[in-house]
């Protein structure tokens, strides 16, 4: 199954809600989410799962759907509309905070006549808001209709609840002990992106990538690619103050012991590049 939406209407935050644990990052900006994320969520019988064997959903994050303005905005919606293919169920989450827009209906034009719509930031909205979203909400061709907190879990469950009665039997695609199905290397560059997304702002988070160049464990050294002379002191900070802050943080959600090393590079126009985000993973 999988969320597709405008940015920041919450898809990952909302993924990281339903699994328990975080497989995508987040952040209050949009495009933070830059290629196809997936996480797996396993239910045994005794926990609603199907009563022979069990239910896996897949899930896959997507990108949030835009209006692009360069080479890589561009892949990013490719990636997201891609993603609708080959899947059993789409989610369309919008955000009950805002009104639905012109970025909502593009995105509800490519989704099928099953689909689930999701109105997440339940928490943020008010009663009131959050009814009269649902029935504005009603205007998109979809099966059913969700309203939840992606922050505080609320709904959360009659969601995962309707996608276990939607999951067609198959075998398994995934063992149980697979929850975040990205590499290593790839999840420790998107810890580093999330926390620079975190303490930059204006352009400076649309203009950074990361990329382990290292990997010995408990040594890894990541690269923070930026576009331009300024963005590079921005990002090290006064003294280093910025990268320290941001290493802490990434070291804190890593098995302990680990030991991140990061160096700043500026690489002019690398979203312009397809060669360039491509050779990032995109
Ligand atoms: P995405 O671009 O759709 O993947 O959005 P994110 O998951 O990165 O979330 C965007 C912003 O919305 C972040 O600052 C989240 O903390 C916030 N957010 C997501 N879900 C909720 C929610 O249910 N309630 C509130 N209040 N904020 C939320
Ligand atoms: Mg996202």
């Amino acid at each position: 199954m999988t969320f597709v939406g405008r940015p920041n209407v919450g898809k990952s935050t909302l993924l990281n809600q339903i699994l328990g644990t975080k497989v995508a990052i987040t952040s209050d900006k949009p495009q933070t989410t830059r290629s196809q994320v997936r996480g797996v969520l396993h239910r045994t019988p005794d926990a609603g799962g199907d009563p022979d064997g069990g239910t896996q959903i897949v899930f896959v994050d997507t990108p949030g759907i835009h209006k692009p303005r360069t080479a890589l905005g561009e892949h990013l919606n490719a990636t997201a509309s891609h993603a609708l293919r080959d899947v059993d169920v789409a989610c369309l989450v919008i955000d009950a905070t805002a009104r639905i827009g012109p970025g909502d209906r593009w995105v509800a034009a490519r989704v099928p006549a099953d689909a689930i719509v999701v109105v997440n930031k339940v928490d943020a909205a008010g009663r009131d808001a959050v009814v009269a979203q649902l029935v504005a909400a009603g205007e998109i061709p979809a099966a059913d209709f969700v309203p939840v907190s992606a922050l505080t879990g609320e709904g959360v469950d009659t969601l995962v609840r309707l996608l276990l009665e939607r999951m067609p039997e198959g075998p398994p695609y995934y063992p149980v002990e697979v929850v975040r199905e990205s590499p290593d290397e790839v999840w420790v560059a998107e810890l580093v992106r999330e926390q620079l997304l975190a303490v930059t702002r204006d352009e400076v988070p649309h203009s950074i990538a990361t990329r382990v160049t290292e990997w010995e464990w408990p040594r890894v050294r990541v690269e923070i690619l930026v576009e331009r002379e300024s963005q590079k002191g921005i990002v090290i900070g006064h003294k280093g103050a910025v990268l320290k802050e941001v290493g802490t943080r990434v070291r804190a959600q890593l098995p302990e012991g680990a030991f991140v090393e990061l160096a700043v590079k500026v690489d002019k126009d690398w979203q312009r590049r397809p060669e360039s985000f491509h050779r990032l993973g995109f």
